[in-house]
């Protein structure tokens, strides 16, 4: 399917109201913005279907493309986890406690229950601490996102960080772990700050 313009490229993408931005490739073709089937989460295994829009570097034509792959998302689901519920409940009231996990293994064999093996544990912790402070992880296609943003407009206020400048290098063949990025952050009023602490900042963007 071919649009003549963004807007109504995007258009169509919105109203078949089943996907999210996903993340955008480019190659010398031009840019491929992609999309995820929003029946699962962001996070973990992908349906199989999704769609990109390859806007042309040489015209202002967008393709729609599909993927061969038919929807997957039925059959991906939560895996049915092996801790009961009774005892999740008590682990997260140990972990509230600030027991480390070898120490509520033997709270719980103490209190007569089958304690769950070491791994599951941890996994389950995992899946506390990452509900209590939001998820840790952003995509790539969220990085770029971001720079982009916040490379546009420079904040108001002086100590806030912005984009200085950022690079993002694509390999041809559009693979997505070859994609490495490049950002410098600064401050409006870095070129203000006394040079040892300029040293020190931007060590802990290089962290
Ligand atoms: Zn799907």
């Amino acid at each position: 399917m071919v649009f003549i313009n963004t807007e109504e490229a995007e258009e169509a993408v919105i109203k078949e109201d089943q996907w999210s931005y996903h993340y955008t490739n480019t190659i010398a073709a031009g840019k491929k913005k992609f999309f995820r089937c929003n029946k699962v989460k962001a996070r973990g295994k992908q349906c199989d279907a999704g769609i990109y829009l390859l806007f042309e570097s040489t015209n202002d034509n967008v393709v729609l493309f599909r993927s061969t792959s038919d929807h997957t998302h039925d059959n991906i689901g939560e895996k049915p986890s092996r801790i009961p519920t009774e005892v999740k409940t008590i682990i997260q009231e140990l972990f509230e406690l600030k027991l480390k996990p070898k120490v509520i293994i033997e709270v719980l064999h103490e209190r007569g229950i089958t304690p769950s093996s070491i791994h599951q544990l941890n996994n389950f912790l995992r899946t506390i601490k990452s509900t209590k402070l939001g998820p840790t992880s952003i995509s790539l296609g969220e990085i770029e996102q971001w720079c982009l943003e916040s490379s546009q407009s420079i904040p108001e206020s002086d100590d806030a960080p912005f984009v200085a400048s950022y690079q993002i290098i694509y390999d041809d063949d559009g693979d997505i772990n070859e994609r490495s990025f490049v950002f410098l952050l600064q401050q409006k009023d870095f070129y203000k700050l006394p040079r040892y602490q300029k040293k020190t900042m931007l060590t802990q963007h290089i962290q």
